[in-house]
């Protein structure tokens, strides 16, 4: 059995100053974080003291949104796996949509980011999907196929300690979700193509579903075989109903 996992990504969205009155409202609507269900949030960086300071005491875990690949050095701007370790924090997204959208990330870069994110000890959220064009063009499982192989390659003996996230592009943010049905047949691909990869560890990795999961529709997506929780954008930056998705993951 795996236990499901619900993640928050607040995005570019919510100053220092507001980030703790919004964890304390998922605090009190999610019984701590202790309700049958991982629960997580990911706050932009500099959210993350005043993030870490919220949470504690609660079983809540604390996540970023992008991580260097390199320990330290001069990379003008970037944030490394260390730092985000130092300041308490346990989860971290790799190659969300946006960032291969509009900052040129790379099945490349997401592959080193992931290595130096193990090493570390974070547990990754490596986020996979297809655009809308890909999808009509009939393409959608070489994509998938391609991109599962290529940002996990080489960590097929860590298979347990990821995450990963199917989030088709045309689902995110824009009120269209994937039906359940066409998102078990991705989460099914993703499981088929890491037993590829490693026949023991398949079964172990957590699958989320993001693209505009809401309360409404969040247990239907998860009530089936291969979805293992919901990477969440915009209903995680209101307390209530980030923690109905969680209670549709029971
Ligand atoms: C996301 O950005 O990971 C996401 C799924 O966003 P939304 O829920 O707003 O579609």
């Amino acid at each position: 059995m795996r236990t499901k996992i619900v993640a928050g990504n607040w995005k570019m969205n919510k100053l220092p100053s507001e980030a703790a009155a919004l964890i304390e409202g998922i605090r009190k609507a999610t019984n701590e974080g202790d309700c049958g269900v991982e629960v997580v949030v990911c706050v932009p960086f500099v959210d993350i003291p005043a993030a870490a300071a919220a949470l504690k005491g609660s079983k809540i875990g604390l996540g970023a949104q992008n991580m260097h690949w390199k320990a330290n050095g001069a990379y003008t701007g970037e944030i490394s796996a260390g730092m985000l370790k130092d300041l308490g924090v346990q989860y971290v997204i790799l190659g969300h949509s946006e960032r291969r959208q509009y900052f040129a990330e790379t099945d490349e870069t997401v592959n080193l980011k992931l290595k130096a994110a193990l090493e570390a000890g974070l547990t990754p959220i490596v986020c996979v999907g297809e655009t809308l064009q890909e999808r009509e063009e009939g393409k959608m499982q070489d994509v998938i196929v391609n991109q599962v192989t290529k940002d996990l390659a080489g960590c097929q003996e860590d298979f347990e300690k990821i995450v990963i996230a199917y989030e088709p592009v045309w689902a995110i943010g824009t009120g269209k979700t994937a039906t359940s049905t066409q998102a078990q047949e991705v989460h099914a691909l993703i499981r088929a193509t890491l037993a590829k990869m490693n026949p023991a560890k398949a079964e172990k990795v957590r699958i989320q579903y993001g693209g505009s999961m809401k309360p409404n529709n969040a247990a239907d997506l998860m009530a089936k075989p291969d979805i293992d929780g919901g990477l969440i954008g915009g209903a995680a930056l209101e307390a209530d109903s980030f923690a109905a998705i969680v209670a549709a993951g029971k």
